[in-house]
């Protein structure tokens, strides 16, 4: 077998995945220009077709999920402000603390409910009063999906309704909200209603090879400008990348349910193996429960046949645009006849 990626059945992570013929044959054809004059036709496409898509007067492309989020709670918050956000977080948890690092900007982390929200009655008790102990609650910073968890269209509205009537901004984490969108069965628009700005990754679920789009009104993203300058994330000719993250929303949003379906098929199979306890996914993400005893022969026998997933006690698999039904049968059978055997071994 050939040790190049395409070769390997990888449940690591959404980001993994490859760009077809087509796409780099988008990117191959686009015409660019140097964006940070703001002349790259495929990243203005890009930017305005994205807004349009998700709901929003506009959009401003950056290299990551992570500049991107960053660049809005620049934007949301000042020196000494403060930001509401779960524990389980992207924006709390896994952007090294760079809020803190290079906004002065001071995280509020809340726990997530089970389901992945956060209770309203935390978000209400955690807004801090106007007194000079406190840092200034300034905005409250949601994700969905979140660990593959969708939260329901109810509930974001009445997230944002109550950050609204006490005077916060909204932000959304929507790294995976065409997941969450397509999930529910509802719009883009629909999945992004009630927030101020929407971060948008193309290199998740989308199958983009970079890039993130953040969207929110139009003087939000011309600030927004500089900030991304200032952090380095002024490309030139980046009409290159877009092509991708343009290709990617014309093409790959809906076949994110073919996603849903193989992991819901994926959990179900692996379910039937008494040793795992294994979660039901609501979208490409879910975690199964394997025995302490069993992760490094399961790591050995899953490298041997070519399939690439982060063992441990919690393993999380997901599920992409690279993983076909014939790859969800393939894992399943080797997790099947890997614990028949650890079952006797043992
Ligand atoms: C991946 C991810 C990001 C950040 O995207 P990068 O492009 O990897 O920086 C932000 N939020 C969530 C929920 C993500 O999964």
């Amino acid at each position: 077998m050939s040790d190049d990626a395409t070769s390997w059945i990888d449940l690591r992570s959404d980001t993994v995945t490859q760009p077809t013929d087509a796409m780099r044959d988008a990117m191959h054809g686009a015409p660019v220009g140097d964006d940070v004059y703001g002349d790259d036709p495929t990243v203005n496409r890009l930017q305005d077709s994205a807004a349009e898509m998700f709901g929003f007067e506009a959009g401003l492309y950056a290299p990551s999920g992570t500049q991107s989020n960053l660049i809005a709670l620049l934007l949301h918050c000042a020196r000494g402000d403060e930001y509401l956000v779960g524990q389980e977080a992207h924006t709390y948890k896994y952007e090294g603390g760079g809020a803190a690092v290079l906004g002065s900007i001071q995280p509020q982390p809340i726990a997530n409910q089970p389901d992945g929200s956060i209770a309203l009655a935390d978000i209400a008790a955690y807004i801090k009063p106007d007194d000079m102990h406190f840092a200034r609650t300034r905005v409250l910073a949601l994700e969905n999906t979140i660990g593959g968890r969708v939260l329901g269209a109810d509930y974001m509205a009445a997230a944002t309704s109550l950050a609204h009537e006490r005077g916060l901004a909204t932000h959304l984490d929507g790294a995976r909200i065409c997941n969450a969108a397509v999930k529910q069965g509802i719009s883009l628009r629909a999945a992004c209603a009630g927030f101020d700005s929407v971060s948008v990754c193309l290199s998740k679920g989308l199958g983009a090879p970079v890039g993130s789009v953040l969207l929110g009104n139009r003087a939000f993203i011309e600030q927004g400008k500089r900030w991304r300058k200032m952090l380095g994330g002024g490309m030139r000719q980046a009409g290159m990348i877009a092509a991708a993250g343009l290709y990617a929303l014309e093409h790959n949003v809906q076949r994110l349910a073919d996603d849903h379906s193989n992991a819901a098929r994926l959990s179900r199979e692996l379910a039937r193996i008494a040793q795992l306890k294994v979660a039901t996914p609501q979208t490409n993400i879910f975690y199964i429960e394997v025995p302490p005893g069993a992760c490094d022969a399961l790591r050995a026998t899953l490298a041997r046949e070519h399939i690439r997933a982060t063992v441990g006690q919690h393993t999380r698999l997901v599920t992409h645009l690279n993983i076909t039904a014939a790859d969800v049968e393939r894992v399943v059978a080797v997790f099947t006849t890997f614990f028949k055997d650890w079952h006797q071994a043992s």
